[in-house]
């Protein structure tokens, strides 16, 4: 039955390829689309098209066949994934939800209608109309289409910062007091059944608005825990979601919660699903997607999961640091075998599990030192 499903997914990035991973074990035939021919799935299926998932045009092309087409990034082609709807094609999540959420202000418009704690926020059409925040600053500016990694994230403390700032339109919100920083993965199928894996702790890089690592659990108060829980599942139902949702959550220093941002598909914070967890992120996707029960989202050993970023450091006697980190007890490396050396970008992950989260941290602590 499953080998007959034929599963697209736009993006051929490091999730889609971990959505491989999972999609073999169910034997599904999968086809991936991505702009750029050498990006990571294209070594991992023989139906790898190249080809703009932004396109109309490619995104139609591609999904002509498919049973099921499904994404690993945001910025896909709206319209033409509504008429490939039209022509049969079972599209998860929805276009409705994907259109929702690629926009950083409708998607907090449509949370704030839905009476989701959000970052309080305005809409701006250029740097032109950050003149009327002097007043205010400091600011958080954030493009409201495309950014990711912190790509399209910037905080504005001067008169001067308004200068450097994005020239495009943009979200100006109010410079959270974080503590910190949780995300609740969350499943959801046709029939309406939900899913979520327990909160995890996200913590950022000092000087860029990259995900450093994250530890799960998130070890925060129960209360907050279920409140966030609740959150998500609120979320997924608001959305009529079917597929899997990231909530990337501010914990204030007042113990508020504050949903940042949303992100419809596998996410960074839950790679450590996949070795931590009774169900990965993305069998559970696949189970969303194709009407399979959802599994089970058990944490079943703390984890820590840490961020490989392409660095001259990391790439000075790189052999050598691998097998260092290969040689450590459940250290679960995970290397995108990305094309480029960009700085600062994502080549890998490690995820480190342990009976204890003591463990756990002395293992990771370990592994950071490899790595610098
Ligand atoms: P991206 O989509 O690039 O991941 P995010 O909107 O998630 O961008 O922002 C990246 C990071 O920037 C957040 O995880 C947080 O550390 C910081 N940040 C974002 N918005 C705010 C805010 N309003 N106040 C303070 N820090 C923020």
């Amino acid at each position: 039955m499953l080998e007959n499903s034929k599963l697209g997914i736009l993006g051929g990035g490091q999730l889609g390829a971990m959505i491989i991973r999972h999609a073999i074990d169910l034997g599904l035939h999968i086809s991936v689309m991505d702009k750029d021919p050498l990006a990571p799935c294209s070594r991992y299926t023989s139906s790898f098209f190249t080809g703009d998932p932004a396109s109309f045009d490619d995104v139609l092309e591609f999904g002509r066949d498919l049973d099921v087409i499904t994404i690993e990034k945001e910025a896909v082609n709206i319209k033409a994934l509504r008429q490939l709807e039209k022509q049969g094609v079972k599209v998860f999540p929805a276009p409705d939800t994907i259109e929702v959420i690629q926009d950083k202000f409708t998607q907090k418009q449509f949370l704030q209608s839905h009476h989701i704690p959000v970052v309080p926020g305005e809409a701006i059409g250029g740097k032109n109309d950050l003149y009327q925040y002097e007043q205010k600053l400091p600011v958080c500016l954030k493009k409201r289409r495309d950014g990711y990694d912190g790509y399209g994230v910037m905080v504005l403390r001067t008169k001067e910062d308004i200068l450097s700032a994005f020239d495009a339109p943009c979200v100006v919100e109010e410079l959270v007091d974080i503590k910190q920083e949780i995300s609740v993965i969350v499943a959801r199928n046709e029939a309406g059944v939900i899913k979520c894996y327990d909160p995890v702790l996200m913590v950022f890089s000092e000087e860029k608005f990259i995900l450093d690592h994250q530890i799960a659990p998130a070890r925060i108060d129960k209360e907050l825990q279920e409140k966030a829980i609740s959150i998500a599942k609120d979320i997924a139902d608001a959305l009529k979601l079917v597929g899997i949702l990231a909530v990337e959550i501010f914990v204030t220093k007042d113990n508020e919660l504050l949903v940042n941002e949303l992100a419809p598909r596998p996410h960074n914070s839950g790679h450590h699903t996949i070795e931590a967890s009774t169900t990965s992120q993305y069998e559970q996707l696949l189970r969303a997607v194709l009407g399979l029960p959802l599994g089970d989202t058990e944490l079943r050993f703390p984890s820590i999961m840490m961020n490989i970023l392409e660095s001259t450091s990391l790439n000075a006697d790189r052999q050598a640091k691998v097998k260092r980190l290969l040689d450590i007890p459940e250290a679960h490396l995970h290397w995108y075998g990305k094309e480029g050396k960009r700085p600062g970008r994502k080549v890998g992950h490690l995820t480190v599990t342990d009976n204890t989260i003591e463990n756990v941290i002395a293992k990771a602590e370990t592994i950071r030192k490899i790595l610098n």
